[in-house]
């Protein structure tokens, strides 16, 4: 059975969680939660980087901080996951789903502006399999129309546009350390990544349940109290061991991950000019971090029956994200802007096909000959 996803695991996570679980804190804030965040810090880097218990509390810390009210809207693509939208439904947000461009699946820059209306407070820009959305585009409208901007890059760890890691672009970013993730913290986990030093204050106050307890732990005041809003999210100090072991490996679940990619990409040319399958196209300013491996195919009943067919091969595929803007609650809480031309045609022939760290060479070669076997057959 080859899996569609296995959980990276570096050989040292043990160790590090025996460390911390010596160690007499074993809650938020540790010596291994301050040390990944200012591994971000240093390298990305940024003004300031705060492990949260997933993306997803990330997103939600994002939207507390540019203090969405009920009645905004906010912009994004239909094409991403539930959290991307929900954090600021939460808050009584509207969404405003736009299309997607087929050859990224990002968000199309150039139809953002029209989506824009007097309600509008942010941009959402998710990138997709690691691979930027225009950012330039994206910060110029941010700019004009004195928007927020806040960028999923829940896929995007390592990744960057025009030489700056993503993430780092908005006025805030997301990272998930998910187990499908390319780097985890055991399971579950995020990092918002702040690059405008207005929030960093309050993040910190939010993180900690409304309170100033990381300035009285600075001795910056001496007692902590309730001062905002807030919430629960500070990842525990096992988590962020779990996360240190990676992090040490950063470089190296990267480059493996790449070499996966590449040899699916090359290994598939024939399928591509017997025009069969499409691949992934990755803008020659974007470098990527091999999140993903996709291929499209001609619709979904292709989809559908190659799914099966690798399933009854022992090899699991997936496909990926019903479009928001057609869910019961995508329907209640947006609209989509404009004619919505790719976000359902393009979702519906995208197949993922297994890609993660410590696959065998064997195991992509298996992949690909039984992904081209299926179009030798007289039903494909
Ligand atoms: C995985 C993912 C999330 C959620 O991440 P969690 O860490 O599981 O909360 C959000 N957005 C996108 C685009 C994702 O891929």
């Amino acid at each position: 059975m080859i899996p569609f996803n296995k959980p990276p695991l570096t050989g040292n996570e043990v160790q590090y969680i025996t460390e911390a679980l010596k160690g007499n804190k074993i809650s938020g804030d540790g010596p291994f939660g301050k040390r990944c965040q200012q591994w971000f810090e240093e390298n990305l880097p940024t003004q300031k980087a705060l492990l949260t218990p997933s993306c997803t509390a990330a997103l939600e810390l994002a939207a507390i901080l540019i203090d969405v009210q009920s009645g905004d809207e906010i912009i994004m693509p239909s094409y991403t996951f539930v959290s991307t939208a929900n954090a600021f439904v939460l808050r009584g947000a509207k969404i405003v789903f736009v299309d997607i461009r087929p050859d990224t699946m990002n968000i199309d820059e150039t139809k953002i502006e029209a989506a824009i209306t007097d309600r509008t407070k942010a941009i959402v820009p998710v990138h997709y399999a690691g691979v930027s959305c225009e950012m330039d585009a994206i910060m110029d409208i941010a700019g004009r129309y004195s928007l927020y901007v806040i960028e999923d890059a829940a896929q995007g760890v390592m990744s960057s546009y025009k030489e700056r890691p993503l993430g780092t672009i908005g006025h805030l970013g997301a990272f998930s350390f998910h187990e499908t993730k390319n780097y985890t913290s055991g399971g579950e986990g995020g990092l918002l990544i702040i690059n405008d030093a207005r929030f960093t204050e309050r993040a910190e106050v939010i993180r900690e349940k409304g309170t100033n307890r990381s300035q009285f732990f600075r001795g910056q005041v001496d007692k902590y109290t309730w001062v905002d809003i807030g919430s629960s999210y500070l990842p525990s100090e096992m988590q962020a061991a779990y996360l240190w072991a990676q992090l040490e490996k950063a470089n190296e679940i990267n480059d493996a991950r790449l070499r996966t990619w590449k040899s699916y990409y090359d290994s598939f040319r024939k399928l591509i000019q017997e025009g069969f399958i499409e691949l992934p196209i990755i803008p020659d300013y974007c470098i990527h971090n091999a999140h993903m491996f996709y291929i499209k195919v001609k619709n979904l009943q292709v989809r559908t029956e190659l799914l099966e067919f690798l399933k009854n091969k022992n090899i699991l595929g997936a496909f990926h994200y019903i479009p928001l803007h057609s869910t019961p609650v995508g329907k209640d809480w947006g609209r989509f802007s404009e004619d919505e031309v790719y976000t359902t045609s393009e979702s519906e022939r995208l197949l993922r096909l297994p890609i993660f760290f410590g696959i065998k060479d064997e195991e992509v070669s298996l992949v690909v000959k039984e992904v081209s076997n299926f179009f030798k057959e007289p039903h494909a």
